[in-house]
């Protein structure tokens, strides 16, 4: 009998895990996700800022899991997981495993305040929410070009977090209103992007000199920085910020942390502060050896115990390592100790510019920004070209 090995989650850990694990014939692979599509989240800032259509942000799950004869994807929610009784409770049924991957990823937190709040929120994590964002965008910047007046009235727009994702956005959002008003012959004077950053520099951690690109980058484009506050209360237009600043605002999105999909919530293992899963060396659970959990819903540290920061290339660097550590336990060899590393970071800055740091060499501008589109689409086409033959394959069999 073929050992079933269930994936939880079709993003960038899933799919990684399910393309290594489909060359073994004898394994049947099942990948379950609450959407059709991957959606690319890398590429995000791009659908906000209107720079790119959003069916360039997604890959079909069905048509690519069509190509390998071992996989069947299914689109269904998962509500939970009986890790005693090895089976996954979905709303119209259960779904039984032998070994099971949790690429589930994370949410965006939302911020401890009135609900009310939530209205005049959104997250850039998923396809929905970026949407969401964009048309929202959209449409205060038609009511400007209508309306002299309302194009002289104050709009603000508050991001939590400077992170990666926070800097990414309000530097996309931000050079995408100044260009539109500049075309529109429109003055942006009255339009504002708060970032709110809660330590002394934006992209904390990251290497100085990225830093000094990103907020030399952030100020040309006119973006206000907050830095060392964090948001102390919200209404329902306006933040009030430790350092007892007041910002009024029309639009808040939170890009300030992560916590676990709440399928997991009950999923009782080791975790971290951020809800992630601790797992072990080999990247199972420390509770079940026949789990195994990657991307975003994974704690992982480097080889100098530090904790990695949640990223794209980790979730595909640990979706392939579990894959083969699954397949080496099923051949009864010894598993590999993972070795999660950042292999360098591409962060966009608004328009066609970009920084990156590769470690060993750092670079700005448009080059940076022409390496950050090749990095994206090295990603993505191989994909589009699997799922548009998976696509092939299952109208021919409707026919
Ligand atoms: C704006 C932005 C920019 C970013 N830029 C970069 C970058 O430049 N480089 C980089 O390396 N990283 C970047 N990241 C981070 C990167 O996108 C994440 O680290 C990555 O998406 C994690 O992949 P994952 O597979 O672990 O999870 P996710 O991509 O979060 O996917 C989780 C999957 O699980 C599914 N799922 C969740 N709950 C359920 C459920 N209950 N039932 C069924 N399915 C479920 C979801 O639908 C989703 O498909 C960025 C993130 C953002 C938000």
């Amino acid at each position: 009998m073929s050992h079933h090995v269930v994936i939880l989650g079709g993003s960038y850990g899933g799919i990684a895990a399910m393309r290594r694990l489909s060359k073994y014939p004898e394994l049947k692979i099942t990948l379950i996700d609450q959407h059709p599509y991957h959606f690319l989240q890398t590429e995000g800032y791009e659908l906000i800022s209107s720079n790119t259509s959003f069916e360039e942000t997604i890959v079909s799950l069905p048509s690519l899991c069509a190509n390998f004869e071992n996989v069947t994807f299914q689109h269904r929610t998962v509500d939970s997981i009986n890790p005693q009784k090895k089976v996954i409770l979905l709303p119209d049924g259960n779904c039984t495993y032998d070994t099971l991957i949790i690429a589930l990823g994370s949410v965006t937190k939302r911020f401890k305040c009135d609900t009310t709040v939530y209205n005049y929120s959104s997250g850039a994590k998923s396809l929905r929410g970026a949407l969401r964002l964009n048309q929202f965008f959209q449409d205060e910047l038609y009511k400007r070009l209508e309306s002299a007046k309302q194009a002289k009235e104050n709009f603000n727009i508050i991001i939590g977090g400077a992170g990666l994702s926070g800097v990414e956005i309000a530097a996309g959002m931000q050079h995408f209103f100044n260009r539109y008003y500049r075309t529109n012959t429109l003055s942006c004077a009255t339009l504002h992007i708060h970032l709110i950053a809660s330590r002394e520099t934006v992209l904390n951690g990251m290497h100085p000199h990225i830093i000094k690109i990103a907020t030399k980058r952030l100020k040309k484009l006119r973006v206000k920085v907050h830095t060392q506050s964090r948001i102390a209360s919200i209404d329902k237009h306006e933040a009030v910020l430790t350092n007892e600043s007041k910002i009024p605002f029309d639009f808040m999105i939170f890009a300030g942390g992560t916590t676990s999909t709440p399928c997991l919530e009950t999923f009782n293992v080791e975790k971290n502060k951020k809800g992630q899963i601790v797992v072990d060396k080999y990247l199972r659970s420390k509770t079940y050896d026949n789990i195994y959990v990657i991307g975003d819903a994974a704690a992982f540290i480097n080889k100098r115990g530090k904790p990695l920061p949640p990223t794209a290339q980790t979730a595909i660097q640990s979706g392939e390592i579990a894959a083969n550590n699954l397949i080496r336990s099923l051949h009864n060899k010894p598993l590999k100790q993972a070795n999660m590393h950042i292999k360098g970071i591409a962060i966009a800055l608004g328009g066609k510019y970009a920084a990156i740091d590769l470690g060993f060499i750092h670079f700005h501008g448009y080059p940076a920004y022409l390496v950050k589109k090749l990095i994206e689409r090295l990603y993505k086409w191989p994909l589009w070209w699997l799922a548009s033959k998976g696509f092939t394959k299952i109208n021919s069999c409707e026919i």
